[in-house]
């Protein structure tokens, strides 16, 4: 339509109409559309811009008048002039309701061609005009629009440049288009180093080639760009930045640019990694008790990662420091840095390094090793040469703190100029040692636990009582075995005054020797009077810095055995030499010539002799059986045996040589269940018992013999009315050779040997014998004896019962 021709509606039902509007309009050069019908000219309408339309005022279906309501009722054709074509007369009602329609003039048939076409021209030129307004306006927006789009670009970029982080953008491509001010201030660049690829050189190389990958991907996705990288800072340091970039697309969705920005993260990024070391480190030190292992896996660990070459230090238990471990990441290196720690130990008197630190207990931290300190710090030619190879950049040394010392140090050295140490590193490293000391202390108190655990075992379980004693004089350990020689329980013992709670301890303590500890302990037999008995114990002490600790055993049945022996060697040659004296005497008066013996004299002697005799052989069998027993070579035929038999049997014997005075009689019922036991050795025990209540009774008495049975049990009781036997003495009677009289001060003969037989051969069939007296007006003996019944039932296996 810029060509300047307008479009012309034409609406009329006859076609001859249209044809004449056409003939007469042709000249002005416009395009005209004609339409017969109401509906094509609205879809014309709809279709093109009109800038006049002629109507018919008569139609058919819908009449003018109506057509031009519904144009005017559309947006889009309500502004466009409409001009009647009508044969009806000038009335004024009709004009009227033409105006009303929409209408803006009439032309009445016979049409005057110079008026119709000035008409159309007057709207054609209207429309023109505005067209032309309309263009302008639309030139001076598009204008408009330019120059703020320029402006609002110009701010942005104001916008990027005062932004704290790193802001770039780049092209579809991936070029760089622009880089904010901080990335400047940042790399140090100057605006001519900055190519299309520019960010790849500040990139750290460890970092770039998956950064490089990422960034292809991303252009060609046209996925977001998302990727953490070390960038190079003007002063060389890395630092860590979270890099992103989005694309900026058209209306047609095509990617226009892409903005992208590097975010510091380095603090952030740090702390994590600190926090993963320190989580791992700590995990490593938790692991195992061996703590110089376990310093070597930190070390190697802290060498790949916290810094490139990293040794510890450790105190040994004499004073000197010793290296326990060094590791650097590089293995080429690492064989510089051992040669080097061997043959340069730490300097004890030097001012820095592991020994200083240990020594102060202050950690050192060099951020930037510079050629004149390496040239200071090395001792000769040859530790420069080493130093120099390794290449130092950076230097901190922290101490290994325990509770009361400097247990070692820490060092830790960066070789690549990428790592500098600054103070949060200092803080790692404080951290990691802290954790370590922790470790080793852990450890060293673990053993010295288990140490300590091991020696309170050892105190419990040994035989020979322990008791410690502190310098003022109370009792700090009573070990088990003092507990069980002395009846003494550790409650009434441990924390109390030796003086109190041992008794006798006053009186003991002058004469158990102290040694001096290292020196060897000389043992004392000392009596320990306790409540009812003696015991000798063997005490030996050994002095230390808080008191003294005594160790002693028991001896009381060593001296019993000894006195045991003595007894046995003064009872039995006083027992045996009495009867040999009398068979000597008999035997040699028998011989004698000179005197002429009355046969009954004669008779008497030989009498004697045959007694002793029998005496000597009792005395004789006694110790042989008793030597039996000991030895656990007498065996028990158990079998079924009559109570009442066996007794009614001794009773018997017994009667032989009843003295006058002495009444024995048996009160038993008739039916005495059978006991199972060893018939000949059971005659003896009753035998035994009969013989001492007689012996026991020297000035006569009454001897009751009672047959008991209970449940399980049979139970003999064999009462005299004779010497009695103190309490205190009831025990001690049944042991190997114990007399009450030993000096038989009341000519009462005797080994000792026969209630010890008794108790042994009573226990050899699951029985019991104990006395009962008051001390003075008689005892009484009681043997208990399993039923046969119960003992067949109780351990089928375990004897054979012959029945009879
Ligand atoms: P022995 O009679 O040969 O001395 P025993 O072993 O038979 O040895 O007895 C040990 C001690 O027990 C005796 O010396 C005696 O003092 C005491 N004894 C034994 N039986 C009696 C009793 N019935 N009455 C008083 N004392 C007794």
């Amino acid at each position: 339509m810029s060509d300047g021709r307008a479009n012309l509606l034409l609406v009329d039902d006859r076609e001859e109409n249209l044809l004449a509007l056409e003939a007469i309009l042709e000249p002005l050069g416009h395009r005209l559309v004609s339409v017969t019908a109401s509906s094509d000219a609205l879809k014309e309408l709809l279709r093109e811009d009109f800038a006049c339309i002629l109507l018919d005022v008569q139609m058919p279906e819908i009449d003018g008048f109506e057509l031009a309501t519904l144009i005017k009722q559309r947006k889009r054709s309500q502004h466009i002039p409409i001009i009647f074509v009508t044969a009806l007369s000038k009335d004024e009602k009709l004009v009227y309701r033409g105006y009303s329609a929409g209408a803006v003039d009439y032309i009445f048939k016979p049409i005057d061609p110079d008026v119709l076409r000035s008409k159309v021209s007057v709207f054609v030129e209207l429309w023109e005009k505005s067209r032309q307004l309309r263009e302008q306006a639309e030139q001076l927006h598009e204008q408009e629009l330019h120059a703020l789009e320029r402006a609002s670009e110009e701010r942005y970029r104001q916008l990027a440049d005062a932004m704290p982080q790193i802001v770039w953008t780049s092209d579809p491509q991936g070029g760089a288009t622009y880089f904010n001010r901080r990335w400047f201030e940042y790399t140090g660049m100057s605006a001519d180093d900055v190519g299309p690829n520019a960010w790849q050189l500040a990139v750290h190389p460890d970092d770039l080639p998956a950064a490089i990958v990422r960034r292809e991907d991303t252009l060609r996705t046209g996925e977001t760009f998302d990727v953490e990288y070390r960038f190079r800072g003007a002063d060389g340091g890395y630092r860590w930045h979270l890099g992103r970039a989005v694309p900026m697309r058209d209306a047609n969705g095509e990617i226009e640019f892409w903005i992208g920005t590097a975010t510091d993260i380095h603090d952030r990024k740090r702390v994590e990694e600190q926090r993963s070391f320190i989580v791992s480190v700590g995990d490593t030190l938790s692991r195992s008790l061996d703590y110089r292992e376990t310093l070597k896996q930190v070390a190697e660990f802290a060498a790949g990662n916290i810094a490139d070459w990293c040794s510890v230090h450790i105190v040994e238990p004499d004073g000197a420091i010793s290296e326990l471990a060094v590791a650097h990441q590089d293995p080429a290196k690492l064989t510089f840095a051992r040669e080097l720690q061997e043959r340069y130990p730490p300097d004890p008197a030097g001012e820095t390094g592991p020994a200083a630190v240990i020594r102060t207990g202050e950690p050192e931290l060099v951020s930037e090793i510079t050629d004149e300190m390496l040239h200071a710090a090395a001792r000769d030619e040859l530790h420069l040469g080493l130093l120099e190879e390794l290449g130092l950049t950076s230097y901190m040394c922290v101490p290994l703190k325990g509770r009361d010392a400097v247990l070692g140090a820490i060092t830790l050295i960066a070789s690549d100029p990428a790592r500098r140490f600054g103070p949060e590193d200092l803080s790692l490293a404080e951290e990691l040692a802290r954790r370590a000391a922790n470790a080793i202390e852990n450890a060293r108190l673990y053993r010295e636990a288990e140490a300590r655990a091991q020696a309170a075992r050892v105190l419990a379980t040994i035989g020979d009582g322990v008791f410690l004693v502190d310098r003022s004089g109370r009792v700090r350990l009573w070990n088990s075995a003092a507990q069980w020689i002395t009846g003494l329980h550790e409650d009434d013992v441990l924390g109390r005054p030796a003086s109190t709670a041992i008794p006798g301890w006053d009186a003991m303590q002058p004469r158990i020797p102290v040694a001096s500890a290292g020196e060897a302990a000389r043992a004392e037999s000392i009596p320990l009077q306790l409540h009812e008995r003696e015991l000798w114990l063997s005490m030996s002490a050994v002095g230390y810095e808080d008191g003294t600790v005594y160790a002693f055993r028991d001896l009381t049945e060593e001296r019993a055995l000894e006195s045991m022996r003595q007894d046995l060697v003064a009872t039995v040659s006083h027992e045996l030499r009495t009867p040999l004296a009398a068979i000597y005497g008999a035997a040699l008066t028998l011989r004698r010539n000179d005197v002429e013996l009355e046969a009954e004299l004669h008779d008497k002697l030989l009498e004697v002799i045959a007694e002793e005799s029998d005496r000597l052989a009792d005395i004789v069998n006694d110790l042989l059986l008793a030597s039996q027993l000991d030895s656990g070579r007498l065996r028990a035929n158990i079998e079924r045996c009559d109570p009442r038999e066996i007794v009614e049997l001794e009773i018997l014997a017994a009667r032989i040589h009843l003295p006058a005075q002495v009444e024995l009689q048996l009160d038993a019922p008739e039916d005495v269940p059978a006991v199972a036991a060893d018939s000949g050795q059971l005659r003896q025990v009753i035998s035994n018992l009969l013989e001492n209540a007689i012996k026991y009774s020297p000035n006569g008495g009454t001897i009751n013999v009672a047959l008991e049975p209970n449940d399980r049990h049979v139970r003999f009781a064999i009462s005299d009315t004779g010497l009695g036997i103190p309490p205190g003495e009831q025990r001690r009677i049944f042991e190997k050779f114990y007399r009450l009289d030993p000096d038989m001060s009341r000519g009462i003969g005797g080994t000792g040997l026969g209630l010890y037989i008794c108790r042994e051969l009573v226990r050899r069939v699951d029985g019991r014998i104990w006395v009962e007296s008051d001390g003075s007006s008689g005892s009484t003996f009681y043997v208990e004896i399993p039923q046969e019944a119960q003992a067949a039932a109780a351990s089928p296996s375990r004897h054979r019962i012959v029945t009879t």
